[in-house]
Order: C-alpha cells, then structure tokens, then sequence
C-alpha cells in the first residue's frame, strides 16, 4: 500500500485542510504514515503568517527533500500562494505540478494519484491572487483523529489589516454553502462527534458572498433551530461581529458554546487606526461588558499584537489598562513582526525588539491574573464536559473541555473518550491546571 505523511504548519484552517487532504487519500486506499517513517509521497502544507513562519516552511520542505530523495513532493498553502517563486528555487521543487495553490488544495488526492500512477498530472492554474470567488470545500465531513473535528465554513478575508498577509494569500472572502454546513455537521454528528469547531480565515464574514445572502448569525441560527450536532464552538470573530443575537445563541439552553475568542490586538484608537482595524477601544469594551452581561460565565479570550510600528509607552498602557478593567478569561500575547508583503511592513519607527519582549512578558503575566480570576469564579459551579479521547500523557488521567473553554483533570480513569459529562471543577495549581470530579 502507498504510504503518505502531510507536513502542516500554521494555523487550525491548515490543520483541517491537511485532515480533508489525508482523508481523500485514505478513501483512496493510501496509508498515511508519520514522521518517522518513510512514505512514497510528502505534501507540506506551508504558512505564511510571518516572515519566520515561510522560512520554517521552506526548510521544512528542504529537509524532507534531503531525508526522502526519492520520495515525491508537493507543496501548498499561504507560502506556496504568496511566494512561489521563492518556492522554486528550492533544489528539486521545479516542476510546475509541485506546487498547488489554495483552490486546487481539495483536488491534491487525485493529482497525486495520477503522478503515481504516471499518468498525466491534473493541471494547475499557476499561484496567484487570482483566486475565483467561489468556496472550495471537501465533499464530505474532514473528521481528523481530535476529538473535536473542525469545519471551515468560510475562507478569505476582504479587510486588508495592514500587518497581515492573509488576505493576500486567500484572496476574497468566499463561505460554504449553508445547505453544505449542514450536511457536514450531520456526517460528523453521525460519525460520533459531540463538538465541531466552526472555523474560518474571518468567520464574521460568513454569507454575504453567498447568492442568497446570509449571515453568521443566520446560519448560527439555522443550526441552532435544526440541531445536527450536539454542541457548535466559534473559533473566532471579530469584534464588530459580535451581536446581541449571536451572544444569545450563546446562552445555556441553545447549541453555541458560550466562548468567544476576540481578536483586540491594541486598545489605543490611533494604533487600531494605522492596523486597519474596524473598531475603538470603546466598542470593544462595550462588546466584552455585552457577553459577560447576557453570560456571565462566559469564556473570553482574547489575542494581542504588541509592538506595532511606532507604538509608544502611553500606547502600549491604553492596551494594558483595557485589558485590565474587562472580564477577559484568557489572554493571546503577539510581538509584532514586520511580515514582507504588507504595508505595515513599510512603516517607520520601529519598536525596539528587547521592548516589545518586556512588554508582550508584562502582557502574558497580566494574562495569567485574567486566567486565575476566571478560573476561581467556575470552581464549585456544575458545568457539562466532552472528554477528550487521549487522557493526559503524563498521568494518564481523562480531561475534559468545558463549553466555556476550561480544560479539566477528571477523577476517573475509565474511558470515557468523547462522551459528554456532568463535572464540577474544584481546584487548579499554579501552572492553572484545573482538577475536577465528575457527577450525575
Ligand atoms: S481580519 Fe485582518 S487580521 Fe484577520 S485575516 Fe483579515 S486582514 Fe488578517
């Protein structure tokens, strides 16, 4: 049998894509191998994020080069879109059937079996931006070995932030058909799924490229009218998505997870200006006072990017300060790094390396107080957890993951892999591992 490994660096629309990739070659009787193992074909599905980020790619399809000279690869993802160029000047990746762009990505398991069976490769539209409105989606649930599967629903981004490369490598914003996200969410119930994960490049976005026009809200309120899937989780939305509407799907007697993880990045005005951000410092903090109204138990978490051009001292504390006053559960802290291709990249006044490093340290510890605070306030309150499959590998004990996003240590060690429970979590340690008992 044929063996096969996927590569994946970057972010969880990557990691689901590789799943529907491996899934599609799996169907077609290939065996997918690990790292270690020798495998006939190497796909590596790269990132662009940062500009460290295309490097690790670029080397990781080096050294799969030098490990396996025999071996056929192929290269996809945001490097492969933005850059391929670069890509090709890698020794052996010459050929023009090595590198497949983001559209073609669903369509890598007949390609590869039509190299392997030495018939002619599918052809490929060479990588470029011109990437066709139209939303290329797996034909079937990508189920992946989590217990929670994923499902993208949307892809592209149409905003154009001024540090990101993203929308360069996705192109526009394009979403599922809500028929299709349906059908997905009943195949991955059907397959044993408590969780899916509802995904995307800029969730918010969702349905308004659709010829029906829709909206996140619609299709949030479509599931939560049909439900095909026991419980749905958003990945992520921006602030100015988030409404009154979407946060009560969020309350406990309906079907979205009461968590929501909110890209801020600063908390001062002029900064979120020169990002291209959306929205004030104002609004953001009227959305998060919103949730923890409506729900109070509500997992919030929240991402930074510290040290944009010309970010002062004064700056950086609007950001410290609101992140400080909210009722924020968790806190992702970024150093700002200048990603070529976009126009924050250009931008004057650098912030100094050593202080974006102590200020992004003073973030995280602030982080840690937010976590400590919210986790106190769940201890001793009932809660339903989906038990993941894989106990913890160094106690070997159950954790299950809470729909307000706490992870917790359970006291029993039979399986109960994929089940939802009843638990109440009753202490964590200082590394905030939480430890609870499971009840009826
Ligand atoms: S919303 Fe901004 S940060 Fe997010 S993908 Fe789009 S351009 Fe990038």
């Amino acid at each position: 049998m044929k063996k096969f490994y996927i590569h994946t660096l970057g972010c969880k629309v990557n990691e689901y894509e590789s799943d529907g990739i491996a899934l599609s070659l799996e169907n077609q009787g290939w065996l997918k191998g690990d790292k270690r193992q020798k495998a006939d074909v190497f796909i590596i599905n790269t990132c662009a994020v940062t500009s460290k980020a295309s490097m690790q790619s670029r080397q990781a399809i080096r050294k799969i080069i030098r490990e396996n000279p025999d071996a056929k690869v192929i290269v996809t993802g945001c490097h492969a879109q933005t850059d391929p160029e670069q890509i090709k000047k890698i020794d052996k990746i010459n050929q023009k059937d090595q590198i497949v762009c983001h559209k073609d990505k669903i369509q890598i398991a007949n390609h590869i079996a039509s190299i392997c069976e030495n018939k002619s490769p599918l052809t490929f539209k060479k990588p470029d931006h011109s990437l066709e409105n139209i939303f290329h989606g797996f034909d079937s649930a990508v189920t992946g070995e989590m217990t929670r599967a994923y499902l993208k629903i949307q892809d592209g981004c149409n905003a154009f932030c001024t540090y990101c490369i993203v929308p360069h490598a996705r192109g526009s914003s394009v979403s599922m058909p809500e028929k299709q996200v349906l059908k997905h969410l009943r195949q991955l119930n059907d397959a044993g799924f408590k969780e899916v994960i509802i995904t995307g490049i800029h969730t918010g976005m969702y349905g308004l490229d659709l010829r029906e026009k829709s909206s996140l809200l619609d299709l949030l309120e479509k599931i939560n009218d049909e439900k095909p899937i026991y419980r749905v989780r958003l990945s992520s939305i921006e602030p100015g998505e988030i409404n009154n509407g979407i946060i009560n799907l969020a309350r406990q007697e309906n079907i979205l997870c009461d968590h929501f993880h909110i890209p801020l990045q600063s908390g001062d005005d002029d900064i979120l200006k020169k990002m291209k951000r959306p929205y004030d410092a104002a609004l953001f903090e009227k959305v998060i006072h919103q949730i923890h109204k409506k729900i109070p138990t509500a997992g919030i978490g929240v991402d930074t990017l510290i040290g944009f051009p010309s970010e002062t001292d004064e700056q950086f504390e609007n950001t410290y300060q609101l992140i400080k006053k909210l009722p924020i559960s968790y806190l992702h802290v970024f150093p700002f790094s200048a990603r070529k291709g976009t126009p924050a990249f250009h931008f004057d006044n650098k912030v100094d390396p050593k202080v974006i490093k102590s200020r992004c340290a003073r973030m995280r510890e602030l982080g840690k107080i937010k976590q400590k605070a919210f986790i106190s306030a769940q201890l001793n309150k009932r809660q339903e957890g989906l038990v993941q499959h894989k106990p913890d590998s160094k106690t070997g004990v159950l954790k299950a993951t809470t729909s307000n996003y706490l992870t917790v240590f359970l006291n029993k060690k039979y399986n109960l892999g994929g089940k939802i429970i009843n638990l109440i979590p009753e202490q964590f340690d200082s590394d905030m591992n939480i430890t609870g008992r499971i009840v009826e």
